[in-house]
């Protein structure tokens, strides 16, 4: 008989919130947590919109919430907006300085898994561990068949010798230089001389000049008169943007292990962020009637596979945005983007757009120039995504496991 109820193979966001939700909801249920690092969630700063999860899950995640604010900002070269929509970051470092206890010796840290089944994982050191359910959340599978663009970044965080003065998130500021297709900075100020200041891109190649970025993060600074006193930490990202694919590259029916995370495809296609996704299933796992992996992964792979088909108009702008768009022309779809009305951009972000609302968006990115509707139309045919396909076929898609 099997030892572990449930085991979630990488410690990374959406395994530790699966893993504390259970602890929480299911004390009854053994939980094994198996993270090939020495510590849950590796080093992110995970942001999210109030408008992306529900108010009941808001409230189980402050805990692990180290800055809110009531309010968000975006500048562009045409106008700049405060949006009156909640914000809110949890780091890596608070995400394991509070599950880490709750789960206790529930998570195995240094156990790296060579190999993941229904029944249980081998790790590298031969041993094996078998477990009734067992989910695979490893972060973005290498060998999806996937077209991908990339949104790239790095953030240093910052304490400023004098108070920034800053006092909501700059979600984008793209008055900047335009290099390597889009670029904006992104600001979060955690307190008035503590600062995370990202440089980013949605760009077409994956590479990631850190030093380059280093200096461009310093110049931002300067611009803006924040005089940076030193750098408490640094992180960095190469995250995939989907541009075309099925439905079962994540996924394929038959799979008989679960998965979570990036691993499940459940992320927002056009920011590839997981948070909410990772939220929502938590909370499904920790209300899953029995654990048994074949049940599991058959149920919860048919709710990926139609969260994918729920998302192709986010990809279908992908395409418009790396594909039909030139590169200059991408600041200006995102500017017109931040025109629309405040709700539709949380539906956007939260991934529950009407049909009125993509109506609505694909009436202000074509209503005018710069975005050609023949580049757009060209962009957006089955055709056209297998090319897609064949052009990024020999990605490693992220240098992440
Ligand atoms: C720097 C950065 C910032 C981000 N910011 C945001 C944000 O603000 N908001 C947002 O929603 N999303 C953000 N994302 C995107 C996404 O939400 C994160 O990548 C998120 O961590 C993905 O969660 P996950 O659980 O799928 O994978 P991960 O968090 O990457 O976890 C995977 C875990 O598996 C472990 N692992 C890998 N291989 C093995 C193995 N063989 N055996 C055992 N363990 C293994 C890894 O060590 C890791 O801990 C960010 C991503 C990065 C890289």
């Amino acid at each position: 008989m099997a030892a572990n109820d449930v085991i979630l193979v990488g410690g990374g966001l959406s395994n530790a919130l699966n893993a504390w939700r259970l602890k929480q909801q299911r004390p009854d249920v053994r939980v094994l947590v198996l993270e090939a690092g020495d510590r849950l969630g590796g080093n992110h700063t995970w942001s999210f919109h109030s408008s992306d999860v529900s108010p009941e899950a808001l409230a189980w995640l402050r805990p692990l919430i180290c800055r809110s604010w009531s309010e968000q900002e975006v500048r562009f070269p045409g106008h700049s907006r405060i949006l009156a929509t909640g914000y809110h970051s949890i780091t890596s470092d608070r995400l394991h300085d509070v599950i880490a206890p709750a789960l206790g010796d529930s998570v195995r840290y240094n156990a790296r898994a060579i190999s993941v089944a229904a029944g249980g994982v081998v790790l590298d050191n031969q041993e094996r561990i078998t477990g009734r359910c067992v989910f695979d959340g490893r972060g973005f599978p290498r060998d999806a068949k996937v077209a991908l663009g990339f949104q790239k970044f790095l953030g240093l965080e910052v304490r400023t010798k004098a108070p920034h003065g800053l006092d909501r998130p700059i979600i984008m500021d793209a008055r900047v230089e335009q290099f390597d297709g889009y670029r904006f900075v992104y600001c979060l100020p955690f307190s008035p001389t503590e600062m995370l200041i990202e440089d980013t891109y949605y760009s077409d190649k994956r590479d990631l000049d850190l030093p380059l970025l280093r200096r461009r993060v310093a110049d931002y600074a300067t611009a803006n008169g924040y005089e940076i006193l030193h750098v408490a930490r640094e992180e960095s990202g190469v995250l995939p943007i989907v541009l075309a694919g099925d439905n079962t590259a994540f996924w394929p029916v038959g799979q008989d292990v679960a998965a979570s995370g990036l691993r499940a495809g459940l992320f927002h296609p056009t920011t590839s962020y997981s948070l909410p996704d990772a939220v929502r299933l938590a909370d499904i796992v920790s209300r899953l009637p029995h654990f048994e992996t074949a049940t599991v992964a058959a149920n919860l792979g048919g709710m990926a596979r139609d969260h994918w088909d729920s998302r192709g108009f986010f990809r279908f702008l992908n395409r418009m945005f790396f594909v039909g768009a030139l590169q200059g022309e991408r600041r200006d779809i995102m500017e017109r983007f931040y025109l629309l009305p405040q709700q539709l951009i949380e539906r956007f972000y939260a991934g529950r757009l009407t049909n009125g609302d993509k109506a609505h968006i694909m009436w202000i990115m074509l209503k005018k120039p710069p975005l050609s509707i023949l580049r757009a139309a060209n962009a957006s045919g089955p055709m056209a995504a297998w090319s897609f396909a064949d052009r990024n076929r020999t990605h490693g898609q992220v240098p992440r496991a």
